[in-house]
C-alpha cells in the first residue's frame, strides 16, 4: 500500500486545542482545585500558568504529546502533528496532559504517573481519566504515525 502524505485538513487546529486547553485550565473546577492543594502565595504564581501548546512533527515514536518544563515557569505541551489527526484522540491527550501541568504547578505528590498525577487527572478529566491515561491507535492514527516513523510497529 502507497501512503499518502499527511491530509492537515481533516487534523484538528492546534489554535483549536489551544482553546480547549485555556478552557479547562482556566475553568473553575481546576482553578478551584489549585486553590485547594496549595497556599494562597503559591495559588498567585500559579493561577495564569496556562500552558502553551506547540506541535511538532513528532515527540517520539509512541509519544502524542509531552509537557516540557518542571517549573512552574511557562508551561508548554506539545503535540504530534500524527495525534492531531484524531480529534477525540488529541483531546484525551489534551486532558492527560494538562493533569501534568497541574502536577507540576501544584507540586503534587508521587512520580510521573503517578498519585498526584491520578489526582489531578480526574480533575481534568472528571468523566474520562481511566480512558485518558494513555492514548489508543487507530487507523487514521496509525498512517499519519507510520509517514513520519516508517519502521515503527503497531501502537497499542
Ligand atoms: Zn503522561
Amino acid at each position: 500500500m502507497r501512503l499518502s502524505p499527511l491530509n492537515k485538513e481533516d487534523s484538528i487546529k492546534i489554535t483549536t486545542v489551544q482553546n480547549y486547553i485555556e478552557d479547562r485550565f482556566y475553568s473553575n473546577k481546576i482553578q478551584d482545585f489549585m486553590k485547594a492543594e496549595t497556599h494562597p502565595d503559591h495559588y498567585e504564581q500559579i493561577k495564569d500558568r496556562c500552558p502553551i501548546v506547540e506541535e511538532r512533527d513528532t515527540c517520539g515514536v509512541v509519544t502524542a504529546g509531552r509537557t516540557i518544563g518542571n517549573t512552574i515557569a511557562n508551561p508548554v505541551i506539545q503535540f504530534s502533528s500524527w495525534i492531531l489527526v484524531d480529534e477525540q484522540e488529541a483531546k484525551k491527550t489534551a486532558r492527560h496532559e494538562l493533569a501534568h501541568v497541574v502536577q507540576v504547578l501544584c507540586d503534587l505528590e508521587g512520580g510521573f504517573h503517578g498519585r498526584g498525577f491520578n489526582k489531578a487527572l480526574k480533575i481534568t478529566a472528571p468523566r474520562t481519566f481511566r480512558a485518558d491515561r494513555r492514548w489508543r491507535t487507530n487507523i487514521k492514527i496509525e498512517k499519519a504515525r507510520k509517514l513520519l516513523h516508517p519502521k515503527a510497529r503497531i501502537a497499542c
